[in-house]
């Protein structure tokens, strides 16, 4: 589903975010990112939605492939980009919320700006979605009214809103208490479970030591450690 072929990232004023990063994941997969403060994990999750670019001179390349849809990195247009950023779910460490719109137009938004449903369907939807992330109850509250936990809850249940392919989750329990930050990771195991493929940066060992998800490390922008899940399985 996602491949990265020899890719490279030099930043403005010289940084090597990413060399030579050679990666494949699959369809469904569970991911872990980990490595230390500027290691290269948000760049490398940026190439994924298309917010950055491999350097052009080293002619590397990034692949998305979901289902009949191809994307690539070396002639992708903004329209495309678009396209490829609807199926792709993504919440940060900081929540990114609207704070002057209730919980329910915060998940609804980016449905409200289509016209492909008809407001029964956006009430079903986004009214779905909140009872997945356990907050239905809070639909008419304000983002300030919220504990860190629930809007981080909000914030996953905005990324799933178009049933995406794929969850890409930066830090997403860096904000947390230790269970807050448990029961945001039970989501995202119980969404991974319904099929959607999940790839979450995080410092927290207490989440990859105990699970045979694989798990990707990154040290100064080289991937340093693969350790695919199959094999800590058996
Ligand atoms: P991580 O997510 O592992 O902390 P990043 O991908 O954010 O790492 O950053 C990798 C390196 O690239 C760091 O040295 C960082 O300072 C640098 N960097 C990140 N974004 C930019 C940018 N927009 N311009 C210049 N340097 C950047």
């Amino acid at each position: 589903m996602i491949s990265f072929l020899h890719v490279s990232k030099t930043y403005p004023g010289g940084t090597v975010a990413l060399s030579d990063v050679n990666l494949k994941i699959s369809k469904g997969e569970f991911v872990f990112l980990t490595g230390a403060s500027g290691a290269g994990k948000t760049t490398l999750l940026k190439m994924i939605y298309m917010d950055e670019f491999p350097d052009k001179k080293s002619k590397g390349q990034v692949l998305i492939d979901f289902d009949k849809e191809h994307f690539d990195s070396q002639k992708i247009s903004l329209r495309r980009i678009q396209a490829l950023r609807r199926k792709i779910g993504i919440v940060f460490q900081d929540f990114k919320l609207l704070s002057d719109r209730t919980v329910y137009e915060n998940v609804a938004l980016s449905l409200l700006v289509s016209t492909d449903y008809t407001q029964a369907e956006i009430k079903k939807r986004v009214l779905e979605t909140l009872s997945t992330v356990g907050i239905m109850q809070k639909k008419s509250a304000m983002p300030a009214e919220l504990s860190g936990g629930e809007q981080q809850r909000v914030a996953i249940a905005r990324a799933m809103i178009h049933s995406p392919h794929l969850l890409i989750a930066d830090e997403p329990t860096g904000n947390l208490d230790p269970e807050n930050a448990t029961e945001v990771y039970n989501i995202f195991q119980k969404i991974n479970a319904t099929g959607t493929a999940v790839i979450m940066a995080t410092h927290n060992p207490s989440f990859y030591n105990r699970a045979t998800y694989r798990h990707l490390v990154m040290k100064q922008g080289i991937l340093n450690y693969d350790n695919p899940a199959s094999k800590l399985a058996f």
